[in-house]
């Protein structure tokens, strides 16, 4: 036994190994920990903190403790408190943002600003800058407001004011006077005595260096400096720590490079050499020992993670057994993906398994809604990490406002929610005006606008936009008469300017935000009507309200750093999805390689179980396309894996010929990867039919359909049935249904 536990005040130190306690224990100076998933760096930091406070070595109130997330500080705080009881109260723990804004809030004056200060949203931020594009007569065509504002806010991650920015920097943009717009921006900010995220660490960072006397304060208040994730902070993150740690220099870092996943937002994996350079007195140390994850699921984390270049390198062991190897499973659609997932989820719970410790990992936002559809037939009760369900995001109630207009133009309430969304001169006056008139004439919203518009009720530009809108509504309907409701639905999107209001938006949800909308329409795509999708949709939601307690966990890979589940599920390795093309468009091998990180960062989530599973056919964005497993499937290797695949579909990695309707046993070629995924033109139709075992329906037969109950196909085209059901005649996906 290690001496610690022989000693009663800390007995904590005896859950961990030499070198965890080793870190723990060096209390002064520098300390870098650099370490693999897994392997404790989280939990060295909590007894840390621990440690400080319970061989008092100082107050609550002078440790300053950084964590990626809120949630990841509530975290910390709890297991501290279980640790030494309530003094944990006290430490300044948080977010790199809330504890900048918390020292701005005490000395804004000394930056011009008030201590009620605002802090923008992206919205305010994009509004801001159109205004001073157009003073400066600047094209905002050729310079839209959210290039220039992000060009601006990368400055500002760089901890880049306005004087500091290089000569050549931003060259282009905003027709060379983006350093301009951006002083400009900064002055406009200070008179609304408001900030943006940026200016949180860059104010901090200017007051700082200008007011050795504040800076001194703090440094005589923060005795020790703790940050987790630390491969993730950007330049300004790190000028901010390192400025911070000057007084007592107990500065403690703990991060992974190979878990760098934000590069995209402005995260430098460089601080972590650099911290060896500021700081040349520091104590490295190195965590090996991987106590998360069984033998095989760590065994492909590590191989895959080794195929990047660009990284430090270390070695990850672990004293757990071997366990399951990871499950990978090609199957024919996302569709199948997501019945299979759940098969398997219900099969977990029958032998035993908590659902609360099981997750689903996605690229992207968007992939969870066919997951939460599946989830929600089954019963299976879960909850989105980091965001609001699939049908509650508010962009997708946006979209479905303006599709319940379509086909209820009595839904006052969808009418109000979008009447001003995008802007177009409808305010809460003239709101005020029309529930006037519409209760003066017991009208619907849309009826008593009908009137009023052509009334000297409402003027100016209110008037000539609703005028508008109504027109566009009556246009829209009648096009549901000859085109398909999907169809209408984006032109909706399209013509109402929706669309284009997140496009011109900057914040980094805002493609996101646009991918949803593209699954909304893909999703719309397999209903016979918009009443029928709409219905559909309000019983999902319905269904999904009573779940407390035990739940599966959906959530993106960024959101899911730091976290361990028993069970991960990690769909939709494809090329085309996962590496996500967006990245790779923009930064080739770079982007990459950080892609490849994700995708260690969501294997090593596993403590016992991880399945990777690919579709061969995917609709994305409304459009079929026949998919190759990622890259990243290649990278596993065979001896950890356990392939399965469904009989006569995959016999493992391979592709799917079109052609002759076959699986091709084979890594997909250097070629085929550089060319990507193939584009199969138009919908459904072209889709071959599910090959056996299920062989092609016949008409005639009696078939089973989750919610139409009984029916007898009447008709069969590629992939698609009409079948007569006793609710009357439906065309149905073909996968859809069961013989009966
Ligand atoms: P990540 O890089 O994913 O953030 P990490 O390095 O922060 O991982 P932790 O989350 O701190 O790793 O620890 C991983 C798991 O291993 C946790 O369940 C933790 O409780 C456990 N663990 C860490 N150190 C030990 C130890 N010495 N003995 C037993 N279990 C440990
Ligand atoms: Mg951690």
């Amino acid at each position: 036994m290690t001496s610690a536990s022989a000693d009663p005040g800390t007995p904590y130190l005896s859950r961990l190994n030499p070198p965890q306690r080793a870190a723990v224990e060096k209390l002064d100076g520098p300390l870098l920990v650099l370490a693999g998933a897994g392997t404790g760096k989280t939990r060295v930091l909590t007894t840390r903190l621990g440690h400080i406070l319970g061989t008092r070595r100082a107050f609550p109130s002078q440790i300053l403790a950084v964590t990626f997330t809120n949630k990841a500080a509530r975290e910390m705080k709890e297991r501290v408190t279980a640790m030494i009881g309530p003094l944990a109260e006290g430490i300044w723990l948080g977010t790199f943002h809330s504890l900048a804004a918390r020292i701005l809030r005490r000395h804004a004056e000394l930056l011009g600003l008030k201590p009620n200060f605002t802090i923008l949203d992206t919205d305010d931020q994009i509004r801001l800058i159109k205004q001073l594009l157009e003073a400066e007569r600047i094209d905002d065509k050729k310079w839209p407001a959210r290039v220039v504002l992000h060009t601006i806010e990368r400055w500002k991650d760089r901890g880049l004011t306005p004087d500091r920015v290089p000569a050549d920097a931003g060259g282009e943009v905003a027709a060379g006077r983006a350093v301009a717009i951006y002083a400009q921006y900064q002055e406009r900010l200070r008179v609304l005595n408001a900030c943006d995220f940026g200016d949180l660490l860059l104010h901090n960072v200017t007051l700082f260096t200008t007011r050795p006397d504040v800076l001194d304060e703090y440094h005589r208040r923060f005795r020790y400096i703790l940050v987790d994730e630390y491969q993730d902070t950007n330049v300004a993150q790190y000028l901010w720590l390192r400025l911070l740690a000057q007084g007592h220099r107990n500065l403690c870092c703990v991060g992974d490079d190979d878990q760098s996943v934000y590069g995209w937002r402005g995260a430098e994996v460089g601080n972590i050499l650099r911290f060896e350079k500021d700081f040349p007195d520091a104590t490295i140390v190195r965590l090996e020992q991987n106590y998360r994850s069984t033998g095989h699921i760590l065994a492909c984390a590590s191989a895959l993670i080794a195929h990047n270049r660009s990284r430090l390198g270390k070695t990850l062991w672990t004293a757990a057994e071997p366990g399951e190897r990871v499950h990978l499973r090609g199957l024919w659609d996302g569709e199948e993906e997501a019945r299979w997932i759940g098969e398997e989820i219900e099969t977990l719970q029958r032998d035993g398994q908590r659902l609360g410790e099981i997750a689903l990992l996605v690229r992207a936002g968007f992939q969870t809604r066919e997951f939460e559809e599946r989830f929600i037939a089954l019963g299976l009760p879960y909850r989105v990490v980091g965001g609001p369900r699939f049908y509650e995001r508010a962009e997708i109630r946006d979209a479905l406002a303006y599709a319940r207009i379509l086909a209820q133009p009595a839904d006052d309430l969808a009418f109000e929610r979008i009447a001003n969304v995008p802007r177009r001169g409808i305010g809460d006056k003239a709101i005020q005006t029309l529930h006037r008139a519409s209760r003066a004439a017991q009208l619907p919203l849309t009826a008593a606008a009908e009137q009023l518009v052509e009334t000297d009720e409402i003027k100016g530009p209110a008037r000539s936009g609703l005028k508008r809108l109504l027109e566009d509504f009556r246009r829209w309907r009648d096009l549901l008469a000859t085109k398909h409701h999907a169809e209408v639905m984006e032109t909706v999107l399209d013509e109402s300017g929706y669309t284009a209001m997140w496009q011109a938006d900057r914040s980094a949800d805002a493609p996101g935000r646009l991918e949803n909308l593209k699954e909304l329409i893909t999703a719309l795509e397999a209903f016979e009507t918009l009443a029928a999708f709409l219905e559909h949709v309000s019983l999902v939601m319905e269904n999904a309200e009573a779940s407390p307690g035990d739940m599966v966990s959906l959530m993106t890979l960024h959101s899911a750093k730091g976290l361990e589940f028993d069970v991960v599920f990690l769909p939709g390795w494809e090329e085309g999805l996962f590496p996500h093309p967006r990245a790779l468009d923009e930064k080739g091998e770079e982007a990459l390689e950080e892609e490849r990180r994700l995708a260690h960062v969501g294997l090593t989530r596993a403590r016992r179980r991880a399945y990777v599973s690919f579709a061969a056919n995917r609709r994305i964005h409304n459009m079929w396309q026949s998919s190759i497993p990622s890259r990243f499937v290649s990278e596993l290797p065979e001896e950890h894996v356990d392939r399965r695949s469904e009989p006569g579909l995959w016999g493992g990695r391979g592709a799917f010929n079109e052609y002759d309707q076959t699986y091709e046993w084979r890594a997909p070629s250097a070629a085929t990867l550089r060319r990507g995924p193939r584009l199969i033109e138009a919908k459904a139709e072209v889709v071959a039919p599910r090959p056996s075992p299920s062989a092609p329906y016949a008409r005639g037969e009696r078939v089973f359909h989750e919610k139409f109950g009984y029916g007898t196909v009447v008709a069969v085209e590629a992939g698609k049935l009409d079948v007569e059901f006793g609710t009357g005649r439906k065309k149905v996906m073909d996968g859809f249904v069961k013989r009966a």
